[in-house]
């Protein structure tokens, strides 16, 4: 980058602020997957808010590429510097001020999911949406990606509990969207639109965000199947039978194997996997609705079915569903995410299906999920440096997200689109008749971004 632009930068937000140095630079390549990968001109560690605005007045000035960065878990390539320039480091934005008289918790953009929930829970309260990731993913990029999590099967993703954004336009304006309230029809949904727009529009710099009191008492079941048809049965009768779980997610057998090995349980490592539920509720209701919950599994033929009693045994177990989604980046150097939804009702047909693409292409696939909300993670691990190998898995990964499609779901439910899965992207929309509405996200585009300096490259808009 011309030494002019640096200095100007340097006087906006202070040279110590600017990494430059080939290796520091080197860990902003790319995110928690190494397959796509850019080399940036520079890091920008932003320490106040208003930096942001000076530098996007600089970088649309000279048309210099910004890539937005939380801590950097997109599994999709999302943050990948693929055409230089800036990367914006907002992890030293982290305030947070819990309200609670309005039910509201106020959050800068690099404060991570974990701190705001842990800020919440000081009060009783707690923030709903939980990535698996929650230690990690910053409210800014959980806002970005529209992240959902384990808790998503009762509360849903980020969009459903964010009031209003500070954001800053690609020329450096700064205005808000949406209003601190729990009601507002003011306007387009323009906070809709940046929620999930992978840093592509706009820069999130602070956020108003719902919150809820904590439950009274939380009971954990854990069902483990001798068959993908039973697993996918006993999800399916959860959520039929009038039983709102506060999470309701899956492991397979493949997850549950990576999990023992790499902490040393001994869970049961069966070919139907495993089912794990929360109820909650208040402390003499909860336990009814935890019997419901263990009747249906044993009239899907649950093989052996845990409830763990002490907190550490909670914990235990839900490290289960935790590793398993990790186990193919424990396993082999290469890792393709997986991240379909399908409808509630063809979960069991999405479990079997993605079961057949394994055993066709003879690929390690680890398939773990949200299977409360139907989203399911068939996470591929493979060697890229074994050419026919990492065919294979890429024929797999190709084949879910296709299968995705066909039974009536979705090629990304919370990981968003990033390069990964640009080209499936385009399949669902042409399958879908949705070519009309691609076209005016590229309209949309152009009137936020009209120089694409905001993560160009991605999401499939050039
Ligand atoms: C082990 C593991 C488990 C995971 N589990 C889940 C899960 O359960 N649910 C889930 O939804 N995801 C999950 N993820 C994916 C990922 O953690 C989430 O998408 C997370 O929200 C990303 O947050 P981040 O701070 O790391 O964002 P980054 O990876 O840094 O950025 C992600 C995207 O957001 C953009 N961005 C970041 N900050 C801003 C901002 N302030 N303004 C505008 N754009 C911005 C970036 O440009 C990029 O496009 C998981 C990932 C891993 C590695």
């Amino acid at each position: 980058m011309d030494k002019k632009i640096v200095d100007e930068l340097a006087r906006a937000v202070g040279r110590e602020n600017i990494i430059m140095d080939e290796a520091s630079m080197k860990i902003f390549e790319y995110g928690a997957v190494d397959s796509h990968k850019g080399t940036p001109d520079l890091i920008i560690h932003v320490t106040e808010r208003e930096q942001v605005s000076k530098i996007l007045k600089i970088a649309y000035n000279y048309s210099i590429p910004v890539v937005t960065r939380g801590s950097g878990s997109s599994v999709t390539g999302a943050v990948a510097p693929t055409k230089g320039g800036i990367v914006l480091d907002l992890r030293g934005l982290d305030k947070i001020k819990v309200n609670i008289d309005d039910g509201i918790v106020e959050a800068e953009v690099g404060a991570t999911v974990l701190d705001v929930d842990n800020e919440c829970k000081k009060y009783g309260f707690f923030f709903p949406p939980d990535p698996a990731s929650a230690r990690v993913a910053t409210i800014g990029g959980a806002l970005a990606e529209n992240a959902g999590g384990m808790r998503g099967a009762r509360y849903g993703v980020m969009r459903d509990w964010v009031l209003k954004i500070e954001v800053v336009l690609s020329d450096g304006t700064v205005t808000y969207f949406g209003e601190s309230t729990y009601k507002n029809r003011a306007g387009y949904d323009l906070l809709g639109l940046i929620v999930g727009s992978e840093g592509t529009l706009a820069i999130i710099t602070k956020a108003w965000l719902k919150i809820m009191p904590l439950p009274e008492k939380i009971v954990r079941i854990a069902g483990f199947f001798n068959t993908l048809d039973d697993a996918g049965e006993a999800i399916f009768r959860i959520r039929r039978e009038g039983i709102n779980p506060l999470i309701l997610e899956f492991a397979d057998k493949e997850g549950v194997e990576a999990a023992n090995k790499v902490k040393g349980f001994s869970y049961p490592e069966l070919p139907g996997g495993m089912v794990l539920v929360d109820v909650d509720g208040p402390k003499n209701g909860v336990d009814s609705i935890a019997d419901r919950v263990i009747k249906i599994m044993q009239e899907t033929h649950a093989a052996q079915i845990i409830r763990p009693e002490t907190p550490s045994e909670m914990e235990r177990i839900m490290d289960v569903r935790r590793v398993a989604f990790t186990a193919p980046g424990r396993l082999y150097p290469g890792f393709i995410d997986g991240d379909i939804a399908v409808p509630l009702s063809r979960i069991k047909e999405a479990l079997i299906g993605v079961d057949k693409i394994r055993k066709k292409y003879n690929v390690f696939i680890a398939t773990v999920g949200h299977a409360g909300d139907g989203n399911l993670h068939p996470n591929i691990g493979a060697d890229p440096n074994n050419k026919e190998e990492w065919e294979r898995a890429e024929k797999a990964a190709e084949e879910i997200n296709l299968l995705a499609i066909e039974l009536g779901g979705t090629v990304s439910a919370e990981h968003g689109i990033g390069k990964l899965k640009e080209d499936v992207l385009i399949k669902q929309f042409q399958v879908r008749g949705q070519m009309p509405m691609y076209k005016l996200m590229k309209e949309i585009k152009k009137i936020f971004d009209p120089k694409n300096i905001l993560n160009p490259d991605k999401y499939a808009l050039g």
